[in-house]
């Protein structure tokens, strides 16, 4: 028979265990036995394809073109040594491509290892107490409960079910939502079968006991896992603009390539020599390391954002964080502590502060009911060391009540109708000796409208309009101070109808108001919103009352007419007045519903904001699909949540989302410092084919050379401007508008055209200094392995190094004085110049050096004559920096 098909008794005794849960003794021999519950991922393409696709992605194309043209002029017209920048060109390749897949395969691997930083947690009754483990530690007997909002960790059979449901989309494919219960099943399918729970699917509301029988790959997730394990590639909008930056210099590099070839031949140049231009200027318009260094620079940020307690489960969305224009937030738990304290209590409609509720004196020990309700209507489980798991806020009332009345009337849960932040109250059936009690707690909103009565001093009153609205007045004062509001009531039922209970006709037993404080570094963090130009919305299930004061209190409102819209009042708006609406800067929306918050994401979306939002129930995943950047919490949010969003804040905190803005930022910040370092020397490195070809200068800079700079000295420190960490400037201007190019003509004016400039010049000038001393005189064509040319193209080689050893110092800021950033702070770039001060030794005065790349050693003259230089290009551009800055 199969399990479905069972019995109860006859399911623990075919899985060896029992209601009490294995011994961990047994579990841990049964985790040798069956393996861990987790689901191997399968690489999808083989590595040595991986590689493949490295060695001919579009830049390795084109340098493969320039390889071919260099074997091709060495055939045409041997002993040019055009062999030899033939194969320097295919080592490039072969080495870029094996940088890229070494990046590649890291990231999978960081990200791998990112995501096993919050592993999904399952409570386990093992020896009858309730165990928190991690859910790759099932074994089949395990009894697990679950909740609205959990995935299901393995394949189970259901004990026990409070309005249990699931989705099975996952495995099924079908995505409705289906009741389970423990009942025994007759059909004949595991999938459909009512008392079965399947690895994979989710609980989207009520809670339930359930016994596992099948984990990892022996569960039907496992089975079809290999089928559904591929992995979308979306293509994320920097990813596209890096594309769109490549292909435009592409297609710079192969019109310029080709048309100086072309005019090269109508110039009567032979056909080597008119190769090496075109394969001279495919390589210096190459940015070699420019994808690299992208992926290079999203891993490190998702990696430092980690430290600040911000876990990145899509890469993309660190450069959409970045962009955020608002953030819409939750209260409870992100803005405050979720640190709860009973501060003022209403038995009846008289009111108790906290001095007087420990003094357990006969006018509170009367209102015993409004104790029970305290005590006994929450959704907590006792755990292993005597302490609760579960909402804060039930823990705080349950203590009050422990320490108010110390004798409880104990008795046993028959049945709960769940919270959500929809209904905003729990209710639960409670069984005694004398009989059976349904108990509810809630929002003042949602439960006063089912009370018909009050009890007052013990006594049973009707609840009339006069001391509603005294109650009402209540609520709102509490609100006032910044507390969160609750009723409490409950009812006396027959112990026949007891499943039958409905939330009406219900006693109020008083409200109590609970502080919650607001984080204490929520403060600093919305001021750097605002100086960062991003939006800070609140959106909260609590009293519109509350919601200000919090607001308030962290200085979120700046004036003292601030526009609270109301969930009711959101029924009612259409999307236009929504959007206008969303127009005041100081909005709060309070006693909203989950599916509400999405109507505020797509109004903010239609706008034209780049939203984040947060959540943590169930009911918030579509607002979290939704955004741009959907933001769960790791330590309170449901499973649900944690797997629909983008990011997710390990500590919960709002200053977190901040933290991640500015590395979001600063990633985009890097990838330009990296682009305009680049591109900088691709103008030296272009220039020299543009005088040769126009002006008759003999080539100044040979391909080899170039290589020696893309590949060699500038290497690790281009790579080091794409790793930096965040800078203060970029927090203080407001978000990068979503549509702005990522190579801007700020930037390319600034690369090519001023910092590259200067360099091809100087260079250019030392060369000829060299020529001059040496006695050439224009016109005069050198052989290319002459010891002045030699030593000339050294020259303008060695320029280049030393003005990018200046250069990259200068571009770690557009705006900030090299002054105020100082030269440490990166290792990167540290190990990067000490990188090019090798290089520039190893070619001048190393005869390998010399013999590898046809150089000579310059002598101290034409250091004295370069390094000056160094100095007016830092300074030229201290003077701009000063002039945006003024
Ligand atoms: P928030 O935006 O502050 O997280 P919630 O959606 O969690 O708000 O809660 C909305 C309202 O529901 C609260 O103001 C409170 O009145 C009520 N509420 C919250 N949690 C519970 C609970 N565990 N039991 C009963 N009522 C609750
Ligand atoms: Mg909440």
């Amino acid at each position: 028979m199969k399990i479905y098909q069972l019995e109860m008794s006859d399911v623990f005794a075919s899985l060896h265990s029992g209601p009490e849960g294995l011994s961990p003794l047994e579990a841990d021999r049964r985790l040798k036995e069956y393996g861990l519950n987790c689901i191997p991922v399968v690489r999808q393409t083989p590595l040595w394809l991986q590689f493949f696709y490295e060695l001919t992605h579009f830049f390795s194309l084109i340098l493969w073109v320039a390889a071919a043209l260099a074997f091709l002029s060495e055939w045409a017209d041997p002993g040019k040594g055009m062999a030899k920048v033939g194969y320097a060109v295919v080592i490039v390749i072969i080495i870029s491509a094996l940088f890229s897949f070494w990046q590649e395969y890291r990231i999978e691997k960081t990200l791998a290892a990112l995501q096993k930083l919050l592993p999904t947690r399952v409570k386990t009754i093992r020896d009858n107490l309730i165990t928190i483990i991690p859910a790759e530690q099932l074994v089949p007997g395990d009894v697990i409960l679950l909740e609205q909002g959990d995935n299901v960790p393995a394949d189970a059979r259901v004990i026990e079910a409070y309005t249990l449901r699931v989705n099975n989309a996952t495995i099924t494919g079908e995505s409705h939502v289906q009741s389970r219960n423990a009942k025994v099943c007759i059909q004949d399918s595991l999938l459909s079968a009512n008392n079965v729970l399947l690895a994979g699917t989710v609980v989207v509301s009520g809670e339930g006991k359930a016994i596992v029988f099948a984990t990892g790959m022996q569960s039907e997730f496992g089975k079809i896992a290999h089928l559904t394990q591929h992995s979308k590639d979306e293509v994320s909008p920097l990813r596209k603009e890096v594309a769109y930056v490549s292909y435009l210099i592409a297609a710079i590099a192969i019109v310029l390539g080709i048309s100086f070839f072309i005019v090269g031949h109508f110039l009567g140049i032979p056909l080597w020599q008119d190769a090496i231009f075109a394969i001279g200027i495919l390589i210096a318009m190459v940015p070699e390391g420019f994808l690299p260094t992208l992926t290079l620079s999203l891993v490190l940020a998702a990696q430092r954002m980690v430290k600040r307690n911000v876990l990145i489960r899509h890469l993309p969305a660190i450069e959409a964080l970045g962009s955020t224009t608002v953030i819409c937030t939750d209260k409870t738990g992100t803005l405050t502590q979720n640190c709860m304290t009973v501060e003022q209590l209403v038995l009846g409609i008289t009111c108790f502060d906290r001095a007087d509720i420990n003094k357990t004196s006969p006018e509170i020990v009367i209102n015993h009911l409004f104790f029970e309700c305290a005590a006994y209507c929450h959704d907590l489980h006792g755990s292993q060391n005597e302490t609760w798991l579960g909402d804060p806020m039930e823990v705080a009332l349950l203590q009050m009540a422990k320490s108010c009345l110390p004798t409880l009337e104990s008795g046993e849960r028959l049945h709960t109708i769940p919270f959500d932040s929809d209904r905003m109250r729990l209710s639960i059936v409670q069984q005694y000796d004398a009989g059976v009690r349904l108990f509810c707690k809630g929002a003042p909103e949602s439960v006063l409208p089912l009370c018909t009565s009050i009890l007052i001093n013990g006594k049973l009153i009707s609840l009339d309009e006069k001391n509603k609205k005294r109650l009402i007045q209540l609520q709102l004062d509490m609100a006032e101070k910044g507390l969160r509001v609750l009723a409490f009531a409950c009812k006396n039922i027959e112990a026949a109808n007891a499943h039958l209970a409905s939330e009406s006709e219900l006693t109020c037993c008083g409200l109590v108001g609970l502080d919650d404080p607001p984080r204490p570094e929520v403060p600093a963090a919305i001021a750097r919103c605002l100086e960062a130009g991003v939006h800070v919305i609140m959106i909260t299930g609590d009293h519109p009352r509350t919601a200000v004061t919090i607001a308030q209190k962290i200085n979120l409102l700046h004036d003292n007419h601030p526009l609270v819209i109301t969930g009711d009042q959101l029924h009612h708006f259409s999307m236009t007045q929504l959007q206008l609406a969303l127009d005041n800067p100081q909005i709060i929306f309070a006693r909203v519903k989950a599916e509400q918050k999405m109507r505020i994401v797509q109004a903010l979306k239609m706008k034209g904001h780049i939203v984040a939002v947060t959540g943590d129930g169930v009911n918030d995943a579509p607002a979290l699909k939704s955004a741009h950047i959907g933001i769960a919490m790791g330590m309170s949010g449901t499973d649900v949540a944690r797997s629909t969003a983008d990011m997710i804040l390990l500590d919960d905190n709002f200053a977190s989302i901040v933290n991640g803005i500015e590395e979001g930022r600063a990633v985009f910040a890097n990838i330009r410092k990296f682009l305009t370092y680049v591109l900088a020397h691709n103008v030296p490195e272009l220039m020299p084919y543009l005088g040769f070809v126009l002006f008759k200068i003999p080539l100044a800079l040979t391909p080899l050379q170039i290589l020696a700079i893309d590949m060699g000295s500038d290497s690790l420190t281009a790579l080091g401007l794409g790793v930096e960490s965040p800078n203060p400037e970029l927090m203080r201007k407001p978000p990068r508008p979503i549509n702005e190019r990522l190579m801007n003509p700020f930037l390319a004016m600034r690369a090519y055209c001023f910092l590259g400039l200067m360099e091809a010049i100087v260079a250019m000038g030392a060369f000829f200094y060299v020529l001059m001393r040496g006695g050439w005189h224009y016109g005069q064509v050198l052989a290319h392995n002459n010891p002045l040319y030699l030593q000339a193209t050294t020259a303008y080689l060695s320029t280049i190094i030393v003005m990018q050893i200046v250069n990259v110092y200068l571009c770690r800021s557009t705006r900030r004085s090299l002054f105020s950033i100082g030269l440490g702070g990166n290792a990167l770039i540290t190990w990067g110049v000490l990188l090019e001060i090798i290089v520039l030794i190893v070619i001048n005065y190393t005869p390998l050096g010399n013999y590898l790349l046809d150089t000579a050693p310059l002598p101290l003259s034409v250091w004295v004559f370069i390094l000056p230089f160094a100095f007016i290009l830092l300074a030229l551009e201290e003077l701009r920096k000063a002039w945006m800055r003024r």
